[in-house]
Parts: C-alpha cells; structure tokens; sequence
C-alpha cells in the first residue's frame, strides 16, 4: 500500500496514528540533528521529521534526498510544537520510522514553488513540472469544476452532450482552417473543425432538441496572448426557441457557474444594442465596469472657425472624472503621441480642463470663449477638478479611437479592476460590406438569421437594405471580453441560399460546400439558434487572470509551437509518400 492518507489531510486528531504517506520532495531542511522534509502531493503538504538521535541511518538517508524525489514513509502523526498556521496540516508532523525511495529525480530546471524562479520557455517546455506548482494546478482544478458545473446545469435543463467529428470538411469563410491530408483519397484534405456549427444544425434538424457539447475547436490565426490554435467552446443549440429563450437560458449558466465556481451572485444582466454599444462605448464588447461614457460634442464644437472640427464628421470625447490636475502639458503631449500610434491612429487630441478654482484651460482655447467651452462641459455634466478629452474624424475611426482612450483612462485610474459586469449587446447588423473585397461578410457566420422584420427585405431589397438588416445574433459580454456568441439560425432553403448569393458564393459553390445543410433544410427542419462559449477565455476571466494560457494543460507558445513535444514537427519520406503529398521531407 503505498498510502493511508494524502499530505493534505492529517490534523491534531490523528496525532498518535501510525500513517502510510507517498509524494513528492518539496524541499529539505537539515539542522544538524534533525532533517525535516515538506512532502507534497495534489492535496497539500506535511511535514517529516528525521531525528539523528533515534534513528541516525534513517537521518543520513533523508539528508541525501534530493528534490522531486518520490517518496513513501511510514510514521507517527505528533503535534508539532513550531506549528504552522498557514497550511491545513500545519499543527501535525510525522516522525518517520520507515523510507522508501519510490523514484529519484534530477534537480528540476526550476524551483517547484508558487512563485518559481523559471521563464516562460523554460516551463513550457517542462511543462509536466510546472504543472507540479499549486498555482498552475489550482487553475485547472477550476477548469474542471466549471466543466462539471456546466455539464450539471446544462444537464439539469435536459440538453444532451454530443460528439461531433473533428476530421471535417475545409470551408472558406471565417478564419483559416487547419488541414489533414487523407491517406485513403489521395490529394484530399479533411480540415479540423472551426466550429460545430453546421453538424449542430444538423442535430437539430433530427430533433434533439437541446444539444450541447464541451468541444476542441481549431483556428489557424496569427497568435495573440488571449488565442491558442486549439481551444475549448461550450457549444450549444436548442429547437423551437426565440432569442429571448436562448439569452435567460444561458444567463442562468453564466450565473450558476459563477455561484457554483466563485460564489459570486450576478445581477440580471443589462441588455444594449449594437449600435447603442458603439454609441455609447465606441466597442461591441465595452468594459461597463465603469461609466465614461462618449459625449456627442459634434453639434456644440461646430461653426467656431475651428477647421479641424468644422471638418470633421463626427467630434466626439470623454469626461475624465478628477483628472484636471493630475496631466500637465507634458503628460498630455504624451498621451497624444500614444494616440497617434498607428495601431491606434488618431490625428490629435482635443482637452478641457475644468480646474479645481473654477477656471477653464483647453487645447483650443483660441477658437472657443470660456462660455462655449462652459457649455461643453456642461453637456458633460463635469464637475470642477474633471478634463474632458475630445477626438474628431470619421464616425467609424473616432469612435473606435476614443473606444482605446476611454480603456486607457480607466486603467490609468484603476477603474478596470476587479469585479465582474456581464452584459447582452444584441441585434448585430446582419452582414458587413468590405471596399477591398466589394464584397459582403457575414458578420456572424452565414448561417445566420436577419430578424423576422427584416427577411422579407432581404430577400427582395437593393445593396442599401442588406447594409441595414439586423440579425438575432448576441454576445455575452464581461469586463471588455467576448465571452460567447450565437444567433437564431435560418432554417429556409430559400434564404439560405439568397445569404451565401450576398456572401459572394456562386450556386455551385454553395452546393459543394453547404449541400449537405440547405438539403436537410428540405426535409422539415425546425427553427432553432444557438450560443459558443468560450470555454478557456471564461475560465481567465472568472479568475481575473490575463491569459487563456495558465488555463490550458499543455498550451501553445506564441509561434503556435508545443516546445515540450516539438510540435509541429516533419514528418518521414514514408508517410509523405503513402500521403502522396509532393512535398520534400525536412532533413
Ligand atoms: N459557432 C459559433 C461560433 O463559434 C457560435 C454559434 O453561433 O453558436 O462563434
């Protein structure tokens, strides 16, 4: 029997118990007469304690352990006198009678502790290591519980769980596809599914009426520190159902995962539109943590003989609460230049400040009197001590800039930490022209429905009108991050067809690529919608962690690349051959 009891468990009441315990070497201390060893397992540590006195071979044997070394003693459970308030077992220690040494270990590359002392390649290449610290592996003890609580509430509702396959076919819309060549059809490439998308369709098409599933999805995209290539979505469909249905079903999800998981109660979640998002936050996924909302100064700013605004189509700005006194002239210039990056763009940056003993000082002091200047800042509702920070432009770019300095303010003034503000933005447009291409993209996905009022427009109305059709789709929004997304689904032949035509696929090649989706259409296919989560960005945020990464057993690096396996890697001239690929193999 290599134990009795884990290291996590032991407490004064077991003092006097002979126990069996098996783990890893934490650490070592020897004091000369006494070696004491912090043995660890999954459920915690305790400490061993060898005394030169009553057991020299004993103490010379644990003195050579080294760390990571798996160990299984056999001892006495003893109150501790130095006890240790800060772990669970930290009144007890054992007096060990009997050592086994179950495997030894090289020194690890780095320290096995909370805070280690490796890098980030390091680790990732052992990554069986770092998965040994209580941090990495608490993160997926959550994991797990919100999968487990996801699946109870889901359960609870009667969906059922569902594979669907992963070798599937290759589709050109959305991002790029992973592909695996088949070895049985020569110079044919199954692709790793982007979604479930059309297979969940399908299912309910035969009727089952609630589905769900905790499913690998695969995206070749360029990788950012919140992607992975593979990630986890909580995917789900459901029959006969209204938008309505779908967002207080899956907001009693959100809410039993985070009172199950964090014991946080979330209030019902608010509710905005697309377009109101964009008004008010210049983003269709804002951070509501906090207000600072966008004012409309183009009305007020125009007609002063000021021509960057005069020009301008759309002058908008935030109101930025107490920081009048805290930007100097140089911390504006900075903050301008910050601006005026091209990741971001803007062409400058426009204040106001309301000073603490009453008086106004602004950029544009020359074109507006104190009184037109009162008259914004009164719009703003400011208050002595706040600065307002107006940008000018094209209504898309402006608001979109401002999105970027309303999110730096907040983070410069602590505004965006902590806490947790779920919201619905709802009544995404439909679709989305792109000049470049001239062409339309589905915003969503093409399976997407246009809103009941708006399917007679789609299918008989001009380019104006499919610019404007809004759809049943919705985001669940927390903190500024896209948590999960879905829509109510066409279920028509006819306006199926009619969307891939305006997505720009020709008869045949909505044919051979969604044949298989718009036949079942034919054969009595029930209106139904549906909802992704995602299921490793959930986890970070929930935790307040900034990458998806520390959520993932064995995660990608940024180059896409597992550094522990060495993946991808190439592959042999035999399997080349039998995949009658024309490719060199690598030496
Ligand atoms: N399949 C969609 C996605 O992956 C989600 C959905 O519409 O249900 O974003």
């Amino acid at each position: 029997m290599y134990r009795t009891h884990n290291c996590g468990e032991l407490r004064i009441g077991q003092v006097g118990q002979t126990v069996t315990l098996s783990g890893w070497l934490n650490k070592n201390r020897d004091y000369g007469a006494m070696t004491f060893i912090d043995l660890r397992d999954r459920y915690g540590i305790t400490q061993l304690v060898f005394n030169k006195q009553t057991d020299s071979s004993l103490y010379e044997a644990a003195k050579k352990l080294g760390r990571e070394y798996v160990l299984k003693i056999v001892g006495l459970v003893s109150e501790r006198s130095n006890k240790n308030p800060n772990i669970p077992t930290g009144a007890i220690e054992i007096i060990v009678q009997k050592l086994a040494i179950l495997n030894g270990s090289k020194t690890p590359p780095f320290t096995i502790e909370d805070e280690t002392d490796g890098g980030d390649e390091i680790r990732m290449k052992y990554r069986y290591l770092d998965l040994r610290r209580k941090p990495v592996q608490e993160n997926l003890f959550f994991r797990s519980k919100l999968a487990i609580e996801t699946r109870k509430y889901l359960a609870d509702q009667d969906f059922i769980e569902v594979e669907t396959p992963v070798l599937i076919k290759s589709t050109p819309e959305g991002a790029r596809d992973f592909v695996v060549p088949s070895r049985m059809n020569e110079g044919q490439f199954y692709a790793l599914p982007q979604s479930p998308q059309t297979f969940k369709q399908l299912l309910m098409v035969s009727g089952f009426d609630k589905y769900f599933q905790l499913v690998k999805c695969f995206r070749d995209e360029d990788l950012r520190a919140d992607r992975q290539p593979e990630f986890t979505q909580i995917d789900c469909e459901m029959c006969f159902v209204t938008q309505e249905q779908i967002l207080n079903t899956f907001e009693g999800l959100t809410k039993h995962v985070f009172k199950a998981c964090l014991d946080v109660k979330l209030p019902d979640f608010p509710r905005i539109t697309y377009d109101e998002a964009l008004r008010r936050y210049g983003s269709d996924k804002p951070d509501t943590r906090f207000g600072m909302e966008f004012i409309d100064f183009t009305v007020l700013t125009k007609g002063h003989d000021f021509p960057v605004f005069d020009a301008a189509e759309m002058v908008i700005g935030i109101c930025a609460e107490g920081q009048a006194d805290n930007y100097s002239n140089k911390d504006i210039k900075k903050l301008t230049s910050w601006l005026q990056r091209p990741q971001i763009g803007a062409k400058g940056l426009v204040y106001v400040k309301y000073n603490s003993d009453g008086s106004i000082k602004s950029s544009v002091g020359k074109f507006y009197s104190d009184e037109q200047l009162q008259t914004w800042l009164d719009k703003a509702g400011a208050k002595n001590g706040d600065m307002l920070l107006l940008l000018c432009g094209e209504t898309d770019k402006v608001r979109s800039q401002l999105n970027e300095l309303r999110l730096e303010m907040g983070n410069r003034m602590g505004l965006r930490e902590g806490g947790f503000n779920p919201l619905w933005v709802v009544d995404f447009p439909l679709l989305e022209w792109d000049e470049d291409s001239a062409r339309f993209h589905a915003m969503h996905h093409p399976f997407t429905s246009p809103k009941e009022e708006d399917k007679e427009r789609m299918l008989t109305g001009d380019h104006a009108t499919m610019k404007a059709l809004r759809a049943d789709a919705y985001d669940l929004v927390i903190n500024g991050w896209e948590i999960g997304g879905g829509s109510i689904r066409i279920f028509d032949r006819e306006l199926q067809a009619k969307n891939f035509k305006l997505l720009g696929f020709t008869d045949e090649e909505a044919e051979a690529q969604f044949g298989f989706l718009m036949n079942a259409f034919e054969y009595g296919a029930p209106p139904h919608g549906g909802i992704a989560f995602g299921f490793d960005r959930l986890c970070s945020i929930m935790k307040g962690a900034s990458s998806i990464r520390d959520f993932i057993a064995f995660p990608k690096n940024n180059q896409g690349r597992d550094v522990m396996i060495d993946a991808p890697s190439p592959i042999d001239k035999t399997q080349l051959d039998e995949l009658q690929l024309d490719l060199k193999p690598i030496d």
